[in-house]
Formats: C-alpha cells, sequence, structure tokens
C-alpha cells in the first residue's frame, strides 16, 4: 500500500494532535451542554466555548460579542445573506471569485446581481466595483490562492454607496493570513474552522454591529423572555446561536489557534510548483506564491488524473472546485481541473513524491 500523501489541505485541513486530545478529553471527561446549567461541569463547558470565542476574537481582530459561532462558512455565507436583507430590488455585486456558498445565496435570493471586474491576476480591479447594495467579497480564492486587498474594496464600495453592506468570504484566507476585521471594516466575515485545523460543522462568523441585526434563527438559548406579544432577545452573539452549539468542534478551536501558522504548507508549495512548471502538458494557473496550484494536463480529463494520482497514494483536488465561474474566466477544460495545496503536516519529501507521481503519469 503506497503511503498517503495528503495535498488537499485547501479542502479541509489535517488535524493538529491538540486538537484531536481536546476533543477526545472533552467527551470523555468533561461533557456537558452549554448555556442550559449551573453544575460544575455546565459551568465548565460555559468557560470552554467563551475562552474558544475570546481567541477567536483576537486571531482576527475582534471583539467577543462579534463571534457568532455557526455550522461552517457556507452556512455563515448564507446567513449573512439573509441577515443583510439580500432579495428581490436588492443590488449584490459578486466576482467570479466567488466559492458557491458566497455568490448562489445571494443569487438564490433572487437579488439583482451585478459584476465586480477583475485585473489580469485575478484581483480585484478597484476600479470596476459597481455601485451596489450589498458586496461579496472573497478574500483569498480557492481557485488562485491570492490574498484579496479586502479592506480597499470594501473601502471602493462605500466610496459609490456609503451603507453599502460588505460580506467576506474568509474559508480560504483565514488559513493563510492573519485577518483584521477591523481594519477590513466589513460587515460580515465567515470562515469554517476545519480548514484552519479545527473540526467541521463549527464556523466563524464575524458579524460588525451585532445588535444592528436581527437573529435569522430562532430556538433555545437566544431569547431572554418571551411574553404573549413579544420576545426579547439575548446579547450578542448569543442571540445569534438558536439551539446546542457543536461543543466538541468547539473544545478543538483553541488548540487549532495555537497551531495556526499563516506559512504552513509555503515550502511545499513553491517547490512543487517549480517542479510542475517544466512539464510542458501541464498548463498551471497560480502564481509561484499563491496558496494553492491549480492546474490541468493536456490530453487528460481531470477525473481520470486524479483516479490516477489516487491509486499511487496522492489526495488532490479534482473538478470544478465548487467555483463555476472561475473556471469560466480560466476556459477549464470539461472536467475542470486538479489543484494541490499544502498544509503544515506536508514535508519537502512530499513534495518531491508528489511531482514524481504527478510528472510520471503526465509524461
Ligand atoms: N468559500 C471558499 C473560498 C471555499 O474554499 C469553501 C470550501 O471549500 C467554502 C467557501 C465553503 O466552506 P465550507 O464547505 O466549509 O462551508
Amino acid at each position: 500500500m503506497n503511503k498517503i500523501i495528503y495535498l488537499d489541505a485547501a479542502a479541509s485541513a489535517l488535524k493538529p494532535e491538540a486538537v484531536i486530545e481536546a476533543e477526545v478529553d472533552f467527551l470523555r471527561n468533561k461533557y456537558a451542554n452549554a448555556g442550559r446549567g449551573i453544575c460544575a461541569r455546565a459551568a465548565t463547558v460555559d468557560e470552554m466555548v467563551a475562552a474558544a470565542r475570546a481567541a477567536v476574537a483576537e486571531f482576527m481582530g475582534a471583539h467577543a460579542a462579534q463571534i457568532v459561532f455557526t455550522a461552517g462558512a457556507t452556512d455563515g455565507l448564507n446567513r449573512a445573506a439573509r441577515m443583510a436583507g439580500a432579495g428581490r430590488g436588492i443590488r449584490v455585486a459578486v466576482s467570479d471569485l466567488d466559492h458557491h456558498s458566497a455568490r448562489m445565496p445571494m443569487v438564490a435570493s433572487g437579488a439583482g446581481i451585478l459584476t465586480i471586474g477583475l485585473d489580469e491576476n485575478h484581483d480585484y480591479d478597484l476600479s470596476c466595483v459597481p455601485e451596489c447594495d450589498i458586496i461579496v467579497i472573497t478574500a483569498m480564492s480557492n481557485v488562485f490562492g491570492r490574498p484579496q486587498n479586502v479592506a480597499a474594496v470594501v473601502a471602493a464600495a462605500r466610496e459609490k454607496n456609503p451603507n453599502v453592506i460588505a460580506v467576506v468570504d474568509a474559508a480560504q484566507y483565514a488559513a493563510h493570513m492573519r485577518m483584521d476585521a477591523a481594519a477590513w471594516d466589513a460587515d460580515f466575515v465567515c470562515f469554517s474552522a476545519h480548514k484552519i485545523g479545527g473540526d467541521t460543522g463549527l464556523g466563524i462568523m464575524y458579524v460588525k454591529e451585532p445588535l444592528r441585526w436581527a437573529p435569522d434563527k430562532f430556538g433555545g438559548g437566544m431569547v431572554n423572555k418571551i411574553t404573549n406579544k413579544e420576545w426579547i432577545f439575548n446579547d450578542a452573539p448569543e442571540r445569534f446561536e438558536a439551539g446546542t452549539l457543536p461543543l466538541t468542534q468547539i473544545a478543538g478551536l483553541r488548540p487549532a489557534l495555537d497551531a495556526w501558522r499563516p506559512d504552513a504548507g509555503a515550502g511545499v508549495m513553491r517547490a512543487m510548483y517549480d517542479a510542475l512548471a517544466k512539464n510542458p502538458r501541464i498548463k498551471i494557473y497560480t502564481t509561484p506564491g499563491a496558496s494553492v496550484l491549480t492546474f490541468s494536463v493536456d490530453g487528460m480529463h481531470a477525473l481520470d488524473f486524479g483516479a490516477l494520482c489516487g491509486a499511487r497514494g496522492l489526495c488532490l483536488r479534482v473538478g470544478n472546485m465548487c467555483a463555476t465561474w472561475a473556471m469560466r474566466l480560466i476556459n477549464a477544460p470539461a472536467g475542470g481541473v486538479a489543484r494541490l495545496s499544502a498544509g503544515a503536516w506536508n514535508t519537502a519529501d512530499d513534495a518531491a513524491a508528489a511531482a514524481d507521481i504527478i510528472n510520471g503519469i503526465v509524461k
């Protein structure tokens, strides 16, 4: 059996040992629900949730009251679209950098869709930001892996409409770059724990002005008092967290943040780029310093290529990357593209072995 070389960090990161240990310890020794009890165990879980929230706030330059736990980036982006009031008669600016999770909630709402222009590097062109009511900004595309100047895009949109609501998809950015929510000045920033070394089923939605928005989900834990006529919501962020939180995943969040490194995998990516760039049958769509290496193979369907890699122990992503608009932008082959992405667990040997496997298949 081949050794597995996991180079699909952009789909989901492997977990640091400390994350696994924290989750097992929670399940085995500390388990109870949060926000619902006053026994010692429940109080400890409340403290754990508060500490995780504070750690995320620090991680992204925010206050704890601005950090809402969600089920993931997709959940957060859908909720942000609802809370921001996307719908008929609302102008929403999107771009070809967007993942389906960022753009589809806006399209599905029936809003009028406008497009933000990109430059020749597939970065936002600040002179092509249309006047709109809501702007969706992909801080780092999962196809191109280049960090975008979010603050500048928000500022360009506000110049046209000071009341524009900015929704940022930071799913990839959060894995590679230090975020500064206050400097970005966006209204919503969403990402998933699983891409930064935490677990699946947990996401973070930063909300700049939590008391400005009405909760979009209703249930236990988000309401203070219910009379016959009205209810009084809890303070932020709990008012946005109806129902039981994904506590096991939250137990792993702080260790994931502690282990997070902005340049994890960068050397491995560079080595693979240099090795594949020499192969004349490989067309690379990304730049050397990008967080992902996206490419297609001349004369080979992406799924066949992916299967051949998989059979040799190399795990990479193939297909449309849930980014149909980026696929059209680069004129990708019908089956889509292949994508390599490294994390902290990858070594120089992984880079060399991956290049050997790929160059062995693509002769
Ligand atoms: N946005 C981008 C840029 C992504 O790469 C992804 C996942 O690949 C998502 C959003 C959706 O993240 P999740 O599936 O964790 O909700």
